[in-house]
Order: structure tokens, then sequence, then C-alpha cells
């Protein structure tokens, strides 16, 4: 399965009728700086799709993307937003609140996570409230080329224990190792 086409459709701000068109809609969510823009530019092959941390802008909206036509992936803004003012960490807050938790959308939930520091506090925090929604969710275990060789078994596994009732994928966006059976669990 490939991904041939990816546009940027437009910035969410609040509820939007035009999300209900029946597409799939996969949405990435992680903590700030786990690579999460860096992911979505490397499975879609397109460079600046989403733009990374060092480039402030369209990173506090939901950026919405057409992918092949058939399915929409979201950016929602990272959880932690070190570097983002109170009040709009509060916007922030609200809209990603409303779009996972209070909407009628029913996204698969990718949660990014950084393999070589493993899940935080955070992370845990977050799951367990999307798992409460009863919501897919799967696990990418992005920076997977930063762990030692010698450990990355042992690594991989410890992740795997920690996310007993998730598909774990370990990916690097660096190296772009796991992306074929990224793509095809997204797009399935
Ligand atoms: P975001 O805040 O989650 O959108 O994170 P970014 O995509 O901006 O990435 C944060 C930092 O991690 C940047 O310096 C990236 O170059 C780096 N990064 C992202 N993915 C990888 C990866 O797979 N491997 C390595 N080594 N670095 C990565």
């Amino acid at each position: 399965m490939k991904i041939t086409s990816a546009k940027f459709i437009k910035g969410i701000v609040d509820d939007n009728p035009s999300l209900e068109d029946g597409k799939p809609q996969i949405a990435f969510i992680g903590r700030s700086n786990a690579g999460k823009s860096s992911l979505m530019n490397s499975i879609t092959g397109f460079k600046s799709l989403a733009r990374t941390s060092k480039t402030p802008g369209r990173t506090q909206e939901i950026n919405l993307f057409l992918i092949n036509d058939t399915h929409y992936f979201l950016d929602l803004p990272g959880y932690g937003f070190a570097k983002a003012q109170a009040h709009t960490v509060d916007k922030l807050n609200k809209l990603i609140y409303w779009y996972l938790f209070s909407s009628k959308q029913n996204p698969k939930v990718v949660v990014l996570i950084d393999a070589e520091i493993g899940p935080t506090k955070s992370d845990f925090g977050f799951l367990d409230a999307i798992e409460k929604t009863g919501k897919e969710v799967i696990i990418v275990a992005n920076k997977v080329d930063k762990i030692k060789k010698s450990h990355y078994g042992n690594q991989i596994k410890k992740l795997a224990a920690q996310f007993p009732n998730h598909k774990l994928f370990p990916y690097s966006s660096k190296t772009k190792v796991g992306k074929e059976d990224l793509i095809a669990e997204l797009l399935s």
C-alpha cells in the first residue's frame, strides 16, 4: 500500500461539518518533540506536509490532510506544549478535547512515543483517557534509530509489554524503518 497524494485541507478550529463525509480519520497525537511532524512527513513522503516544532504556525490548530483521496490524517497539537503561552494551551486543550472526547468523530488514534525514552507519565495519562472512549489506538514508537543495536531487542520487548492492549509499531522518521507496515495499518 502506498501514499500517492497528500493535501492540506484546512486548519480546524471547531466542530466542522465537512469532517462528516465518511472517510476514515486517523488522528496523530503525542508529546511535543516525540517527532509527530517528522513522522507525518516521512510516511507521506511530503517533506513539509506537517510543520516541525521548530517552525511554529499551523501547530495551534488541528490540521486536516486528505490522503489518497480516501483517508483523512489529522495532526493534533502535541500534549506537553512546552513552548506555548497559557491562553494558547487552554485553546488547544479544548480543541483536542472536543475532537477526541466530545465530537461524533471516531478516528483511529495514533499515539506517538519516543522509542528511546519510552512512555512518560503524560503519555500514560493521555492513553488512559483515550482508552475510556473505546477508540482504536495504535502506538508508534518513533526514533528507533537512536536505540543502541545491542539494546534494541530488549527495548522493543519492554515497550510492547508497556502497551499490552495496543499494536506497537517501531518506526524511525529518519531511516523510515517500519514505514510499509505502518502505512498498511493506517490505511487498512
Ligand atoms: P513534534 O514536536 O512531535 O512535531 O516533533 P518534530 O517532528 O518537530 O521532531 C522533534 C525532533 O526530533 C526534531 O529535532 C527531529 O529532527 C527529531 N526526530 C524526529 N523523528 C526522529 C527520528 O525518527 N529519529 C531521530 N534520530 N530524530 C528524530
